[in-house]
């Protein structure tokens, strides 16, 4: 593992020799600008201390030596991306074929912790992973919570939950000989037929540690299959997943591209809709009814769309789906946030690059949102979706000390949060322009 120091209140602690980080009682960040996210307002020198794990006090600076002095920067509340597979990385899809056949769950979280970390140190202090194979997004929630491993505080979905052939069934377009030899598989790795294997299924996540559920709703541009947009659930199918779901508490989030299958899943009460290429103004409207939120992924639509020119980086099957729909999705997103959707910031990344995230930002400013609300979506919006609305979104007293700081204003130039200087999360500093 590559050596890195990160300052820890005051504390140098090493990646590689990495257990929890001891914390000091008391630390005090001088912020020049802190963004309130509930007024829209930015509050100019304040003090915000810290306790442990949580925010204390917001005051008027008295800047000491010993405080963290980021006078010369915006603080903002650390940022919350709803959609990540941070066990997944992009690469051409006959080199992810060989991965399927050659590697072990241990290679690829073994290969994951520095996904991982990339993404705590761009800002992303807390994360959405909507699926892994194999537990993986699951142990490494506990390899995070532990101090093991570097990363963003993790909700996660386990293995999403699919249909046969359908996006997300792992055996998807395999030979029929290695379908044999894998065998069926079933709700234990998140495919279902019918109500009770669709129950089976989401009481298999939580046997697992999921946080929530994560069904594909409708067929994917990823995986080997015909479709891109097909509707892959029965309403039964659906409201026997969500009414389990709710039974242990589980909010659903549900991957979706074709408009019936974005209808059907809203009615049936599912909490977001990812992606959401196809939707129409009656779905929209649906949106509205019942409340569910649009986690939009712009990035992701962007990133298959320019590799869908490039020969065999996908393969032909995939390829004409990631050239229809990867283009669609930012105008899709600027018609719901224009017809006042509830939008929470995602960005699918593991498709693309992990630690590129918050371009999602500039995308959405291009599309037509204004850069507060942009950053309301990462923060108030995704805090709420994730049911964690009393801790997670903001800097005020009594939340957890996430807190991330730019250099610049990024309500005029949103582009400034690619940039993020500082890190901190739960109380510990990942990353300072001091330590430099
Ligand atoms: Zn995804």
């Amino acid at each position: 593992m590559k050596k890195i120091s990160y300052l820890t209140l005051g504390i140098i602690c090493s990646a590689a020799s990495m257990s929890a980080p001891a914390l000091a009682a008391t630390t005090v960040i001088d912020c020049g600008k802190l963004l309130d996210v509930k007024t829209g307002v930015w509050r100019d020198n304040v003090s915000v201390t810290i306790q442990n794990d949580t925010i204390v006090s917001i005051a008027p600076m008295k800047s000491q030596a010993s405080h963290i002095d980021l006078r010369a920067y915006s603080c903002l509340p650390g940022l919350i991306d709803m959609h990540v597979h941070l066990s997944d990385d992009p690469k051409p899809q006959v080199e992810e074929l060989r991965n399927t056949l050659t590697s072990d769950a241990a290679d690829y979280a073994y290969r994951s912790i520095k996904l991982a970390e990339r993404t705590l140190l761009a800002g992303f202090t807390t994360v959405r992973d909507l699926g892994a194979a194999d537990g993986l997004n699951v142990s490494m929630k506990r390899a995070i919570d532990a101090g093991s491993i570097i990363g963003p505080r993790m909700f996660t979905a386990g293995k999403a939950i699919g249909t046969t052939g359908g996006h997300a069934d792992p055996s998807n377009g395999l030979s029929h000989a290695m379908r044999v030899a894998m065998g069926k598989p079933g709700a234990e790795n998140g495919v279902i037929n019918g109500v009770d294997s669709a129950r089976e299924a989401v009481r298999s996540r939580y046997q697992e540690g999921a946080d929530l559920i994560k069904i594909t709703a409708t067929a994917g541009v990823l995986s080997q299959a015909s479709s891109g947009q097909n509707t892959q659930f029965t309403d039964e199918e659906l409201t026997s997943i969500v009414k389990t779901a709710k039974d242990y508490g589980f909010r659903v989030a549900a991957h979706a591209h074709g408009n019936e299958g974005i209808k059907r899943a809203v009615r049936a009460g599912v909490d977001s809709i990812e992606h959401g290429t196809y939707m129409d103004d009656e779905a929209i409207a649906l949106f509205k009814k019942h409340g569910a939120w649009y986690v939009p992924t712009i990035s992701a639509g962007k990133f298959v769309a320019a590799k869908a020119k490039i020969p065999d980086y996908f393969s032909p099957v995939v390829q004409p789906k990631a050239a229809a729909i990867g283009p669609l999705i930012q105008s899709t997103f600027a018609r719901a946030y224009k017809a006042g959707v509830n939008i929470a910031f995602g960005t699918d990344a593991g498709v693309f690059p992990h630690g590129e995230n918050a371009k999602e930002f500039t995308y959405m400013v291009e599309a037509g949102m204004p850069p507060l609300a942009a950053i309301r979506s990462a923060t108030l919006g995704a805090a709420e979706l994730l049911n964690q609305s009393a801790r997670l979104g903001s800097i005020e007293n009594n939340f957890a000390a996430d807190i991330i700081a730019v250099k610049g204003d990024p309500l005029k130039e949103i582009g400034s949060l690619e940039k993020v200087e500082f890190v901190m999360k739960n109380g510990v500093v990942y990353k300072t322009p001091i330590s430099k």
